[in-house]
């Protein structure tokens, strides 16, 4: 049960100032049809940072990175010294993003510490908003890198070399988004009391449901591959077809094998091929080879392994003479939250008088990875038609201000235990 102080942040939230806040915040990387492309420490991302930290500094608040460019707000507490109470996510967004995948985890942190400084409220413990660098992963891979590094997982120096689609590294990008922002610098890492993000749903489950809050239990596992299907290249009109090696036919046997494979009545497995690149993509030419991505999610271990371990025996089963190489380039576990935080999420609901379900987590985000550092827990909030990674990906202020409310009482519980 929330205690008085806690309710009294999460009034003090201001709906109004919250949204009006997103509506700037998306106004770096703007699209045409209203989403955003602010990818990675790219100009839009640095643009971004810099507002929040304007924003912050306005407020008094100490503004810092890390060598990984994770951006923190931090207001201080009563015990200078005690580990911080984080809360947060990411500012960068997918090439056709929307204005709240993100941004709304860091702003409505932000929200919070405004809302307590204006009120007058001290905390026991520090409070600290993060935006964490790269989550998204579309222009450099593997995503939610910052918090990953953070978290001890990733090592910096093994992604400096990473390049972007137009054979950019990301060392050099880094150090100019470190550059642009003229604030101090703190080591990477550090102890953590505990870690709540808010976040859009991105799934349809509570529109549904009619409800405002989700309090995520748990973020499904995942397993990413490259599959590259190599055969011979050919005249498209001389070959006859039992002497090809089509590498394209092949890759097309294969995704649909897997898909058999992966049928499920239940509907929880998620496999998706994103990626196909054929060669040399000509029309009179038999297609010499293929390479495809499958990202394939379960929220149970032993069904995730046991599920993608068929995917070589499978893809070398209807591989039509071809040779067929599978590569995995990642591998989550599912990541159960903290129970105590989860209900302190549910708790602080209930005494807002906003009903509330536990849900699972079908994307991945930063707080998989600080759920190895603390005690860890996310906010969900609705968002139209589960629509996210879309430019017209939408929210209701009044869900984003009930979801920044939940986060408030949450976060100033914690901070004064
Ligand atoms: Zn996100």
């Amino acid at each position: 049960m929330s205690s008085e102080i806690a309710l009294k942040v999460a009034q003090a939230v201001d709906e109004n100032r919250l949204w009006q806040r997103l509506m700037t915040m998306a106004r770096h990387g703007a699209t045409p049809k209203g989403g955003v492309n602010r990818q990675a420490l790219s100009a839009e991302d640095r643009a971004a940072r810099a507002e929040l930290t304007a924003w912050a500094t306005k407020l008094g608040f100490a503004v810092a990175q890390d060598d990984a460019a994770n951006l923190y707000v931090r207001r201080a507490g009563t015990e200078a010294e005690a580990p911080p109470v984080v809360t947060g996510s990411h500012l960068d967004s997918q090439p056709t993003g929307g204005k709240f995948d993100g941004a709304y985890g860091v702003l409505a942190g932000f929200e919070v510490l405004e809302a307590l400084e204006r009120a007058g409220i001290k905390t026991k413990r520090p409070i600290e908003v993060v935006a964490w660098t790269n989550e998204e992963g579309s222009r450099f891979q593997p995503g939610a890198m910052g918090s990953a590094i953070y978290a001890g997982k990733y090592r910096l120096p093994d992604h400096l070399n990473s390049v972007d689609r137009d054979g950019v590294a990301l060392g050099p990008e880094l150090a100019a988004t470190l550059k642009a922002l003229d604030v101090p610098r703190r080591p990477i890492g550090g102890a953590v009391t505990a870690y709540v993000e808010a976040h859009i749903e991105q799934g349809p489950i509570l529109e549904s449901q009619q409800l405002q809050i989700g309090a995520v239990t748990l973020v499904q596992g995942s397993r990413r591959y490259t599959i590259e299907v190599t055969g011979e290249e050919a005249h498209a009109g001389t070959t006859p077809l039992k002497l090809r090696k089509d590498a394209m036919k092949a890759a097309a046997a294969i995704v649909l094998a897997l898909e058999q494979a992966f049928d499920d009545p239940t509907d929880t497995v998620r496999y998706t091929v994103g990626r196909f690149d054929v060669f040399p993509g000509s029309a009179n030419t038999v297609p010499g080879r293929v390479f495809f991505t499958i990202d394939f999610r379960h929220p149970d271990r032993a069904t995730l392994t046991t599920l993608t371990d068929k995917i070589e025996g499978i893809a070398k089963a209807n591989a039509r003479g071809c040779e067929v190489k599978v590569t995995r380039i990642s591998d989550v576990s599912p990541t159960p939250f903290d129970p105590a935080v989860i209900g302190l999420v549910r708790a602080s609901a209930a005494a807002l008088n906003m009903p509330s379900m536990e849900m699972i987590s079908g994307a991945g985000h930063d707080a998989m990875h600080i759920a190895h550092l603390c005690p860890t827990g996310m906010v969900f909030v609705p968002c139209a038609r589960g629509i996210s990674h879309n430019e017209v990906e939408s929210a209701t202020p009044a869900d984003l201000a009930a979801g920044a409310r939940v986060l408030a009482a949450t976060l100033v519980e914690l901070a004064n235990r």
